[in-house]
């Protein structure tokens, strides 16, 4: 049971007044789409009694002020690419889409910064930049279609998040709406900032439950004349994983390292119908390097060759950086086309233990009967398992999911790791941060809501329920 109001027709009429007929939406066929993000489970699909599309944030203040004073919520929505259902509205309530939000507003080239809309997609901000010589470092997979704004309320991670970090690390500022209606700026383009409590922080990755984000002050960076991509394919997982720390430590610091199990390979090559290297029996680590000096860059991939050699390669290739990065961007839906319903887990744990978590997934994986594929960002210890419901019956996956989960979860905090690297969350990870995370932290997140949204308007149910 809800303790919010149902969305009125008198309700309805008032969003229109605020934001004009047509950017209300309450035609159930067009509301659809907002009725789920990525994850294809339908237990995680709720329809939205409205979706609003305001212009500013001046209309999104009208709109939450509007909201609390009716008692009724507000789901931040951006390209809906979110794994955890975090923007689907459970407990009812207005979806309120950015995606009209999509103007890049400035680049200041002096002080490296670049001042967007939360609507913008993440590609068309890093096509900017580029435009300009500078890179935005924020790169998700997802980057087509997820928009800045969603990268910023998860604190998105990404293919470069070894040399350059998660979004957090990209973004210098905000403006948000609060759950009074406030509009207020954090941060912005200072450098530096130790001005009290870093509410900028707070509101990254707070996956619209502490606010909604309106603008974004992202750093840039130069962009470098070059990249290049070094393939190593190994006989097993232990011996691949083995080479990352071996290539730090020699002074190279890639932009990008991935990896792939051997039974992800396969099903990528199946799903693209392309002959994949070694894919037989081979464990990949893509290496992505960047720099001006051309030269420099190519003794590096030699010394990334030797070294991996030396570590028990069975092959090296610089060549085809497109086929392999299409072979990893295709990893999800490769697996989706196999089993619609999978779930993806998104565990983080330190880097050298990644060999052993994976391994002990492979085990649990054949305990319970249940295929798993691996794969992720090899350099921040990030691991993408993917549990494939294929022909299980829906008793059968949802009696053994949880408990396959659990053991998942229990090893990975065994080794230090957590939850969740970089997707956030959500709805479908609440009940386990109730379980895993530290008591004291999860008091004091509980604390910080309470505080913020103390009528619990934005994104109710979403990271830590206080329903
Ligand atoms: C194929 C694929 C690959 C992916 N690869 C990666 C990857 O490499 N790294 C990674 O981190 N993630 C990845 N993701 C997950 C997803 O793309 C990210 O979580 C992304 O940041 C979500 O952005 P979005 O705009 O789609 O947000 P949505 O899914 O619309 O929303 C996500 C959350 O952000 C909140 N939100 C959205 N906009 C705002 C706003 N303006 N103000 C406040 N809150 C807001 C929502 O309420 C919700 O809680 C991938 C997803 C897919 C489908």
């Amino acid at each position: 049971m809800s303790n919010y109001n149902a969305v009125s027709q008198d309700l309805i009429k008032k969003l229109a007044e605020i934001i004009g007929d047509k950017y209300v939406i309450s035609d159930p066929d067009r509301m659809d789409p907002y009725s789920h993000d990525e994850v294809t489970d339908p237990k995680y699909k709720k329809m939205p009694e409205v979706v609003v599309l305001p212009a500013n944030a001046q209309e999104i203040s009208q709109i939450v002020k509007l909201a609390a004073a009716n008692n009724v919520p507000v789901i931040a929505r951006g390209g809906g690419t979110g794994l955890t259902s975090a923007s689907v509205p459970f407990k009812g309530g207005i979806v309120l889409s950015v995606e009209r939000m999509n103007k890049i507003i400035g680049i200041d080239k002096e002080n490296m910064f670049m001042e967007v809309e939360p609507g913008v997609t993440t590609g068309d901000v890093q096509k900017a930049a580029n435009e300009q010589g500078f890179l935005y470092a924020g790169d998700p997979c997802s980057g087509d279609s997820s928009f800045i704004g969603g990268n910023v309320a998860t604190n998105a991670g990404g293919n470069k998040a070894v040399k350059y970090g998660t979004t957090r690390h990209q973004v210098n500022g905000v403006e948000i709406v609060t759950a009074e209606g406030e509009i207020v700026t954090f941060g912005g383009k200072c450098k530096k900032d130790s001005t009290g409590y870093s509410l900028l922080n707070l509101v990254i990755g707070s996956e619209g439950t502490l606010g909604i984000i309106t603008k974004c002050y992202l750093k840039l960076v130069p962009l470098a004349k070059n990249v290049m991509d070094v393939l190593a394919v190994f006989p097993d997982l232990k011996t691949a994983i083995g080479i990352v720390p071996k290539i730090m430590s020699a002074g190279i610091m890639p932009m990008c390292v991935e990896f792939m199990d051997n039974e992800s390979i396969k099903c990528c090559e199946k799903f693209l119908n392309e002959k994949l290297p070694n894919s037989e029996n081979g464990y990949y680590i893509i290496i992505s390097i960047e720099g001006d000096n051309e030269e420099l860059l190519e003794d590096q991939c030699v010394t990334i060759d030797e070294m991996a050699t030396e570590h028990g390669a069975m092959t090296v290739l610089a060549a085809d950086p497109a086929r392999i990065w299409k072979a990893r961007k295709a990893y999800a839906e490769a697996d989706r086309a196999r089993s619609l319903i999978f779930s993806m887990e998104d565990l983080v744990v330190p880097v050298d233990k990644i060999p052993q978590t994976v391994e002990k997934i492979a085990e649990l994986g054949e305990k319970y009967n249940i295929a798993i594929h691996c794969a992720g960002h090899a350099g921040d210890g990030n691991i993408h398992a993917n549990i494939l419901k294929d022909q299980l019956s829906d008793e059968e996956w949802n009696e053994k999911l949880p408990k396959l989960q659990n053991e998942i979860y229990t090893a990975v905090y065994q080794v230090g790791g957590k939850l969740s690297g970089e997707h956030g969350i959500g709805y479908k990870r609440v009940k386990l941060l109730e379980q895993y995370a530290n008591p004291v932290e999860l008091k004091m997140m509980k604390a910080i809501k309470q505080a913020l949204d103390p009528k619990n308007i934005l994104n109710p149910g979403k990271v830590i329920d206080i329903g």
